[in-house]
């Protein structure tokens, strides 16, 4: 399968859209100049078409399988990885003191964007051990961080992340793996954990897993829960693997997609941990690496979504069917329209995600407040709305095929199962629609109020030059902000709750028209305007039944009892 980094989009997105040039300007990434994250976009991309989109087919039809316990990957997935680490590309964003390259996150999430396009289930893995590498950074002992973080960093150890249990999916709280002091400052872990992503592999020397479980004292819920560190091998004095650790892959799941990705279901019997933060502190340490995990997956989505959008437009270009101008399909007005969608949201849901990357490194660089805020509101709208996107697009690429794109040797079938999941994993997008009505606007509204007063600022000042397109982003807004006073009045959350997927949505379509209108305002009589047109007439009225549905309460959900739902 062939797949061309799109480069151009990234650079235009960080010059005119996203407002990057902030990044280089403080102390931190002073460095990350738009020349340098050039230069490294393009190697990334070609390291992507070149080495990981070759691979993306393998994973699929021939998946990860358990050889009498010992895991064997996908053909080819092992060079690629190490592809991928030996380019520096696992440690993008990792401190430069344990050989990480010290980027701005901003960079890392466009090239695991990148990454994600050319093949989804191998990407999974260095994008766990990044999130792994980051909750080390922030929370683990200097010993630990030392050892662990520059062999993480290379790529010679890789890191997963252990939440999941039969009875704990989205109720983490209700996990009861457990953890019991040895005495000598490790602890035995024991447990089963399911669904863990690349827990196992057989290219890297060591597997270090992050294990969530509950020691003696820990009282039920998430407010007991300790985070340990258990690799696979024990180091040795010399900090090499030594003896086997007592966990071990029990079985690995049959799946929809991302087939070259093992799930594994991880056992532990009194496992040799070391405890990663404070006692009972381990979902503060969690959150870090979900943190970075979500923004990850939304790109997962968008980079999805681009392999998508490349292989239905390739399609199109050649499928000859009925009379058109040029002969193809491409040019009636029906796959026009969806390679149009495809391409208008592609760009809004990447605008959102870099927004997002941006806010973070702007955090990390000043320590402000603001920024801080500004990354917590928009993470679960990149998470969701990327991962929404990505599962729209593989969908409607599958229909721009036609009965080809239910046939499996066209590829675009595999789009759709292997995006599928990110929906569901990293917290569901239901859950990061709750996060966003509750916990994101427990300060009054006040961040979502600020986004709003920023987007209609730029309306205004687009006013002269667009008037059309700056009238409906205007409106927009204000309908936006109508729906997210009535939000934070309701006391009752089951009434947020209720609606707060189509209000998410309706946030990320009204951001997505402001990012289509600053490319239109940069772009004046080119590509990128036509784009934005299309977006805030066609795409952009959305919002308004989102809205509606966003502010109608919790009664009409639960009008039906559960019987009359059966019946
Ligand atoms: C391929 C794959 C890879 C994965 N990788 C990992 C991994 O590496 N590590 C790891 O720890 N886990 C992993 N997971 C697990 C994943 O994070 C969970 O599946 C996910 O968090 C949902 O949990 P669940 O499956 O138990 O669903 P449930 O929690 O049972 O949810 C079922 C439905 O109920 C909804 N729901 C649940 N609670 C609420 C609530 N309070 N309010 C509203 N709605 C609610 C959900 O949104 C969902 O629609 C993976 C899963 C898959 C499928």
């Amino acid at each position: 399968m062939t797949f061309r980094a799109p480069v151009s989009e990234y650079e235009f997105l960080l010059n005119h859209v996203v407002g990057y040039d902030a990044i280089p300007a403080t102390d931190r990434f002073a460095e990350a100049t738009p020349d340098v994250v050039s230069a490294i976009l393009n190697e990334a991309g070609k390291m992507c078409g070149e080495v990981m989109a070759p691979l993306q087919r393998n994973g699929d039809l021939t998946p990860a399988f358990l050889d009498n316990g010992v895991l064997r990957t996908s053909p080819g997935f092992g060079d690629g990885f190490k592809a991928i680490a030996e380019g520096g590309w696992i440690g993008m964003s990792a401190p430069e003191e344990h050989g990480g390259m010290g980027l701005p996150l901003t960079v890392a999430t466009a090239v695991n964007e990148m990454m994600a396009g050319a093949c989804l289930s191998l990407q999974l893995a260095p994008l766990m051990s990044q999130g792994q590498i980051e909750a080390l950074e922030h929370h683990a002992s200097d010993a630990i961080k030392e050892l662990y973080l520059p062999k993480l960093i290379s790529g010679e150890w890789s890191g997963t992340m252990n939440l999941t249990e039969p009875q704990a999916g989205s109720d983490v709280g209700a996990l009861s793996s457990k953890a019991e002091p040895n005495g000598d400052g490790t602890y035995a872990v024991s447990g089963q954990k399911i669904f863990i992503s690349w827990g196992d592999n057989d290219f890297c020397g060591n597997i270090c897993h992050l294990v969530l479980a509950r020691l003696p004292d820990g009282m039920p819920g998430t407010k007991g829960i300790s985070l340990f560190l258990v690799p696979k091998f024990l180091p040795d004095a010399d900090g090499n693997p030594g003896a086997a650790n007592d966990l071990k892959v029990v079985s690995l799941e049959h799946k929809m997609g991302l087939h070259g990705s093992p799930t594994c279901v991880m056992q532990y019997d009194g496992a040799t941990g070391w405890l990663i933060g404070e006692e009972h502190g381990g979902m503060a340490a969690m959150f870090t690496m979900m943190n970075n995990a979500r923004l990850g997956v939304g790109g997962q989505g968008v980079g999805a979504g681009e392999g998508a959008y490349q292989h239905a437009l390739a399609y199109a270009l050649e499928r000859k069917q009925g009379k058109t101008a040029s002969g193809t399909i491409a040019d009636h007005a029906d796959v026009r329209r969806m390679l149009m969608e495809m391409k208008a949201d592609l760009f809004a849901s990447r605008a959102i995600l870099l927004a997002c990357a941006q806010a973070i490194d702007m955090q990390t660089a000043t320590g402000a407040k603001d920024w801080a805020a500004r990354a917590a509101f928009l993470t679960p709208i990149a998470k969701a709305f990327g991962t929404d996107t990505g599962i729209r697009l593989a969908e409607t690429g599958v229909q721009v095929h036609g009965g080809m794109g239910f046939i499996e040797e066209s590829g675009a079938a595999q789009y759709y199962r292997d995006v599928r999941v990110t929906a569901i994993y990293e917290g569901t997008n239901g859950i990061q629609s709750m996060d966003l009505v509750a916990r994101k606007m427990m300060d009054g509204g006040e961040m979502g109020f600020a986004l709003i007063d920023e987007i209609e600022e730029q309306a205004e000042r687009a006013r002269t030059t667009h008037p059309n397109m700056a009238e409906s982003v205007w409106q927009a807004c204000e309908s936006l902000r109508e729906a997210t006073e009535w939000l934070v009045a309701q006391q009752d959350m089951q009434d947020r709750f209720a609606g707060s997927v189509p209000y998410l949505r309706a946030f990320a379509r009204v951001l997505g028209s402001h990012y289509h209108l600053a490319a239109a305002m940069a772009d004046q009589g080119g590509p990128r305007e036509k784009l934005a047109r299309y977006y805030i007439t066609r795409m952009l009225p959305e919002h308004s039944s989102l809205l509606a549905h966003a502010q109608a309460g919790a009664a009409g959900v639960f009008a039906l009892t559960l019987d009359e739902l059966a019946g």
